[in-house]
């Protein structure tokens, strides 16, 4: 199958950086939210990171108009009937995920393939909303989408071998490199860096260090380029609450319950740099 247009389901960090490298791979792209201010805010931060491009050298002015103009924005679901392959990276939750999916399977084609950016949720779980299984995968890029490499490539128990090798062909194609996972809550990257992330919450909340310290000693101590709480902050608090809660829910162990002091900070509508605030102050804009 050729892929032609690419449809992207969430216009937000993750979603308008996927539509990002798709349209710079050469892609046809319809970028879909709710509504207009979330797709307009979603071209106005493809736009920045291009131009960023364009000032450092790395593509011309021409080319940065001609990956915009790759774009199309679009608030009605039903304009992926014109997509050969749709990435889904709405807000993590199941609910939504699930409705979403059984919407596009109404208006996407038969052979389109419909992916999930989910940072969790089993992929099975999100194909039985639909009557292709075998054309449902995880598809999970990293944040920030232009800059890192990796793509996990996540097989549902029902997802084809077709679906499994066009999704990482479509990874190369956009510069990536994907590995492979199987589905099991977190999948390989969230199962191992949430609980870390979420530990680095727990220490700050049984006072065994101020957030600064506990990311210095993980920057400095580990070589890792950011400490888990500045992470957790450009993941979005919200995204890890729901992935530890989703860990915890399908493993039914208690080492993956999600730290009260995360909950409380979503709860406060503190998310991290989306919202201005989480475990660090940032300037809105
Ligand atoms: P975000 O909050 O920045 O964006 C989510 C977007 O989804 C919002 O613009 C929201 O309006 C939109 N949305 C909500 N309901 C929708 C619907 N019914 N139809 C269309 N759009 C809808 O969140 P994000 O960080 O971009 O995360 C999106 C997905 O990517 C989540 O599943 C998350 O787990 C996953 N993910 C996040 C990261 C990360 O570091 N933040 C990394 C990998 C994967």
């Amino acid at each position: 199958m050729d892929v032609k247009v690419f449809g992207v389901v969430g216009a937000g960090q993750m979603g308008n950086g996927i539509a990002q490298v798709a349209a710079a791979s050469g892609l046809d792209v319809i970028m879909n939210d709710i509504k207009d201010e979330f797709v307009e805010k979603g071209m106005r931060t493809i736009a920045a990171n291009l131009e960023r491009g364009v000032a450092k050298g790395r593509m011309t002015a021409e080319e940065k108009g001609v990956i915009l103009g790759r774009i199309r924005t679009s608030t009605d679901l039903k304009d992926m009937a014109q997509a050969d392959f749709v990435v889904e990276a709405a807000t993590e939750r199941e609910d939504l995920k699930f409705g979403i999916f059984r919407d596009l399977d109404q208006v996407c084609p038969a052979g389109a393939i419909l992916a999930t950016n989910t940072s969790s949720i089993p992929i099975g779980r999100i194909a039985a909303q639909t009557g292709r299984p075998d054309k449902v995968i995880g598809m999970h890029f990293m944040n920030p989408v232009p800059v890192m490499k990796l793509v996990e490539v996540i097989r549902g128990l029902a997802t084809s071998d077709e679906t499994f090798k066009l999704t990482w062909s479509l990874s190369d194609a956009f510069g990536k490199t994907p590995a492979e996972a199987n589905d099991f809550p977190g999948f390989i990257a969230n199962r191992i860096l949430m609980p870390m992330i979420n530990e680095a919450v727990f220490c700050l909340y049984h006072g065994v260090g101020e957030a600064e310290a506990i990311d210095t000693v993980m920057k400095l101590g580990m070589n890792h380029p950011m400490g888990p709480l500045a992470l957790a902050d450009l993941i979005g608090l919200d995204t890890c609450l729901a992935i530890m809660q989703t860990l915890y829910d399908g493993f039914n162990d208690s080492k993956y319950r999600p730290c009260p002091l995360l909950r409380k900070y979503v709860e406060a509508g503190w998310l991290g740099r989306k919202s201005g605030r989480g475990f660090y102050r940032y300037d809105q804009h």
